[in-house]
């Protein structure tokens, strides 16, 4: 008995729906047509490269089965992609594509008929989606210009700003951006993006945070737009995926961005990734998209050291056009030194309640300001903090504090910083150690011993390191 194509196929696909949930059913066999069956080969049409990726990848053993139960052990299955005259990487995709050669049913000869040519609706929802109209999503503040430098920070701006003269060119792809929240990952990759916008004014740059590519990805399987959706990501020259921890056990979001990460990396663009955590650290992340992030460079942004913390203050300052006292602008840095995003906002507090009260900006409006804002919620206690109020106590300067003079009140003063560096600060004493001048921890180690032994014998030792207590406490 002659079997016919469709039946063929449409016996298949009542097996399949029985065994994948509806909506990826729809969204994936939905759109494939069965075009011939010849020699027990039967030829079905999938809309995209990508399309045909993600049946192989999901669906192969599915697919193996039904095709042996309709046609026998010795059927099987062909592709053929329809190619879209917008999209020309697509094109050179399947000889370098790990799937054409692995695990495949059988060959894929690919119809270069160029079917119909498709138009990719935008995620971001801007009408006349031609690639130049493309909006990049970037804030213009935070350039590289904006962007103070400091030790904190000099490795990943550098290779950044090597990116950005060299988009997908260099070896630093992806670049993986990592730090805890508020230390510059979001400034720092829309700086890369400014950039290369600058020096190529024809790329096509994208920063998208991972929660609205996710939430776009949902979109477009509801409305059976997803290979729309890879498609324009597709096109892309410079891809900012910002924050991408937040896809941590989101699987299908994954596998999407994986092939496109795979696609566009493939045709020598850029990818610029930033999370919180490094990525050996990084929970819910697949295994093949963390071995693709190891393939470039990961740099961290750590948190800034007091001067690069007065130079971000400064030059927001002069930005805003506003004015501060220094001694108002080393308070702020000396209280706050876990998050430039807190350190910006209390000073924005600060200016914002002088200029509402009609008062100047004094050091006693900014302790107030931080005690209100910040104090019970992010303000800690710093090495830093602790050594400008013991500096301040025996008005003797930091540095004179941290050198090696053996100075009967200078050791004192010094053993008193560490004290209290061990006491408040979560720091190690070989941190303390280093924070102090570049001592080694059995120094602070002592110093903790002499102070406490001075605590219990001495009243007036007692007393005046008292009074140093309350005013770190304040
Ligand atoms: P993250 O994305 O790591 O949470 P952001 O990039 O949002 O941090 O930075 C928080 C704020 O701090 C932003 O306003 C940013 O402009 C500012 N900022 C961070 N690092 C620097 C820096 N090195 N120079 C100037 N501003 C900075
Ligand atoms: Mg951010």
């Amino acid at each position: 008995m002659t079997q016919n194509h469709i039946t063929v196929w449409n016996n298949c696909l009542e097996v399949i729906h029985d065994n994948i949930d509806h909506i990826a059913f729809k969204n994936w066999f939905g759109p494939i047509k069965a075009v011939q069956l010849k020699n027990n080969v039967l030829t079905i049409q999938v809309p995209s490269q990508f399309f045909y990726e993600w049946i192989e990848e999901h669906y192969i053993h599915l697919l193996r089965k039904t095709i042996k139960k309709e046609l026998g052990k010795d059927g099987k299955l062909e592709y053929s992609i329809i190619m879209s005259n917008k999209d020309k990487h697509a094109i050179n995709l399947p000889t370098t594509n790990r799937n054409a050669t692995k695990n495949r049913p059988t060959t894929m000869p690919l119809d270069l008929n160029r079917g119909k040519s498709k138009s990719f609706p935008n995620p971001f929802i801007i009408p006349g989606i031609k690639k130049i109209n493309i909006n990049s999503q970037l804030n213009e503040n935070y350039s590289f210009d904006n962007f103070v430098e400091g030790e904190c920070n000099r490795l990943a701006r550098s290779a950044g700003f090597a990116v950005a003269q060299n988009p997908g060119k260099t070896s630093f792809n992806p670049l993986f951006l990592y730090s805890n929240n508020g230390l510059g990952k979001t400034h720092l990759s829309q700086a890369i993006g400014l950039e290369v916008k600058n020096n190529y004014p024809e790329k096509t740059v994208l920063y998208v945070r991972a929660e609205q590519f996710l939430s776009q990805f949902i979109d477009s399987i509801r409305n059976n737009s997803t290979q729309d959706f890879v498609h324009f990501y597709q096109v892309i020259d410079v891809l900012i995926m910002d924050d991408i921890h937040v896809l941590a056990g989101k699987e299908k979001t994954q596998d999407i961005f994986f092939n496109i990460f795979n696609h566009l990396h493939q045709n020598g663009k850029q990818l610029i990734i930033t999370s919180d955590k490094p990525p050996v650290d990084l929970a819910g992340i697949t295994p093949r998209l963390l071995s693709r992030f190891k393939w470039g460079l990961a740099a961290d942004l750590q948190t800034p050291d007091l001067e690069t913390r007065i130079a971000i203050l400064n030059n927001k300052l002069y930005k805003d056009g506003l004015k501060m006292p220094e001694d108002v602008i080393e308070y702020l840095a000396y209280s706050i030194s876990t998050s430039v995003r807190e350190l910006e906002g209390a000073m924005v507090s600060i200016v914002a309640h002088s200029s509402l009260n009609k008062k100047d900006i004094t050091l006693d409006l900014a302790r107030n300001m931080i005690d209100k804002f910040v104090k019970n919620t992010t303000r800690e206690i710093s090495i830093d903090y602790i050594q400008k109020i013991v500096s301040d106590y025996f008005n003797i300067p930091v540095d004179i504090i941290n050198s090696k003079t053996r100075k009967r009140e200078i050791v004192q003063a010094r053993q008193i910083a560490m004290y209290f560096s061990k006491k408040y600060t979560n720091s190690s004493l070989a941190a303390i150690g280093v924070h102090c001048g570049n001592k080694d921890h059995a120094t602070v180690l002592h110093a903790c011993r002499v102070v406490n032994n001075l605590l219990d014998t001495d009243k007036q030792y007692r007393s005046y390191v008292g009074d140093i207590e309350k005013k770190i406490k304040v």
